[in-house]
């Protein structure tokens, strides 16, 4: 089972008519919905389970700038500013503190790739450097031995997952959004190729645009509408402990293990870097995109069988009167990976022994949607006037979501962004451009 989320309560009434529909309650919908309904556009938040139910209230709650792609470093800093006004915005507490959070490193390589990093993001505004063993051990004292150096950032920060999308989502509906949860999206009504609503379980919505924010589900909902989205998914676990006197407060991340602290003083465990990878009937037909990233990650890869026959179930065809699979899976609830966990627990008391006595309170996995080029999309569709998608965060989704929804919301008016959203664009899957994932940290 899932960590416990903040709840939002759900309006009743279906409306008739709206301007903005956003399918998906995570992240990157329940933002979307917020800085909409602070423009007074009249906006309706459709969620198949409830608020944070999958990726958004799962995750780590690094809101983390250093290493990204460069294609994401201007929505991740206009992200950051966003996450900085969040609590104030909502009125709530969302656990939001720059506690800095640093990439821990034991060899050369990946420090002067962190160089060349800084020397470019710096420029864009980003506080990020690389920190000596002397530098580190003072951020994080109590190592078993020392690390040789760091990527770090003291304005990166964290925030509770449990808390913070719920709490947009009910700021979105103070600031006049109607929010639907357990209220599936099965289709698209169109008019003339043009969005005229959605078909919702419980009906049709009238409405000009529609938001995708689907995370994991964004795939099959674009292949129903004959969409190419080069999206997979990877399968994530994490440990929830109690408290542990003497750890560190910033967040730590390596290759073997890392750590977060919680607002409630116990921290967030695990190995981010090693994932089961699903094999579906959509990883044969997606290959070609997926085969750089193959090549780059396949040592951090595990393999599984588990949900081919679901996807492939999933993957037929069903009138928009048929119960849908968005239904029939309200809440995607993999099972952790006890073994990596463990793993990750025992390099992690190895390195910073304090952890020892870490009371292991919960674990829980994640299915996570990934692109072939790990960037997101944030896209018009050219083919289906009013449709905007807003999917594929590829594990960076909690940082960017803020960043993604604020776009969205200018899209969805016809306003200027304020980042440029060109290499987001989802024709670049089918356009010739062959986008490529960059060698990640
Ligand atoms: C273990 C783990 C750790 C992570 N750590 C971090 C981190 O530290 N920092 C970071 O930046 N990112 C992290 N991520 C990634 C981040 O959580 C995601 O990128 C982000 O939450 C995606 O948000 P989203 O809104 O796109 O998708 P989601 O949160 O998955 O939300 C999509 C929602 O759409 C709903 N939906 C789908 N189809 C329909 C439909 N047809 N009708 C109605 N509703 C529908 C789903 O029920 C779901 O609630 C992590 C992810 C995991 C799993």
């Amino acid at each position: 089972m899932g960590p416990a989320v903040d709840t939002v309560s759900s309006d009743t009434k279906l409306p008739e008519r709206t301007t903005v529909v956003v399918i998906g309650g995570g992240i990157v919908g329940a933002s979307t919905a917020l800085f909409l309904a602070r423009k007074g556009v009249p906006v309706v938040l459709c969620e198949k389970g409830h608020i944070a139910g999958e990726q958004s209230s799962r995750n780590w709650g690094w809101i983390i700038n250093c290493g990204r792609d460069d294609r994401e470093i201007p929505i991740s800093l206009l992200s950051g500013r966003l996450w900085r006004e969040m609590s104030e915005l909502v009125e709530a507490e969302i656990g939001y503190r720059a506690t800095g959070i640093a990439r821990l490193y034991d060899t050369d390589e990946p420090i002067s790739r962190a160089q060349a990093w800084c020397k470019r993001a710096q420029p864009m505004g980003s506080d990020a450097r690389v920190l000596n063993s002397a530098e580190i051990n003072s951020l994080f004292p109590g190592a078993s031995h020392p690390f040789r150096g760091a990527l770090y950032s003291p304005t990166d920060a964290v925030a509770e997952p449990q808390k913070a999308t719920s709490a947009i989502a009910n700021a979105a509906r103070r600031f006049g959004a109607i929010v639907l949860t357990n209220c599936a999206v099965r289709s698209l009504d169109l008019t003339g190729g043009r969005i005229s609503g959605v078909i919702t379980e419980r009906g049709r919505i009238q409405c000009d645009t529609v938001v995708l924010a689907a995370g994991a589900w964004s795939r099959l909902f674009c292949d129903a509408l004959g969409v190419k989205l080069a999206q997979l998914t990877v399968q994530a676990s994490v440990m929830r402990t109690g408290p542990v006197a003497g750890a560190p407060l910033p967040a730590g991340v390596t290759d073997r293990f890392s750590f977060r602290r919680r607002l409630d003083g116990g921290y967030t465990i695990g190995d981010p870097f090693h994932t089961i990878a699903p094999i579906t009937p959509a990883s044969f037909r997606l290959l070609p995109d997926f085969a750089e990233m193959l090549r780059m990650s396949w040592r951090r890869l595990t393999p599984s069988l588990s949900r081919f026959g679901t996807e492939w179930r999933h993957a037929k065809r069903r009138s928009a009167n048929e119960p849908s699979a968005y239904e029939e899976v309200r809440v995607n609830d993999p099972d952790p990976s006890k073994s990596f966990l463990r793993k990750a627990h025992a390099q992690l008391v190895e390195r910073f022994p304090a952890f020892k006595s870490a009371q292991i309170l919960q674990q829980w996995a994640g299915l996570l949607d990934v692109t072939a080029d790990s960037v997101p999309v944030i896209s018009t569709v050219d083919k289906i006037p009013g449709l905007l998608i807003g999917t594929g965060f590829s594990g960076h989704g909690f940082t960017l979501g803020p960043g993604a929804g604020h776009v969205l919301a200018d899209l969805a008016v016809g306003e200027n962004p304020a980042v440029d959203i060109t290499p987001f664009r989802v024709s670049r899957f089918w356009d010739g451009s062959r986008p490529r994932p960059e060698v990640g940290f």
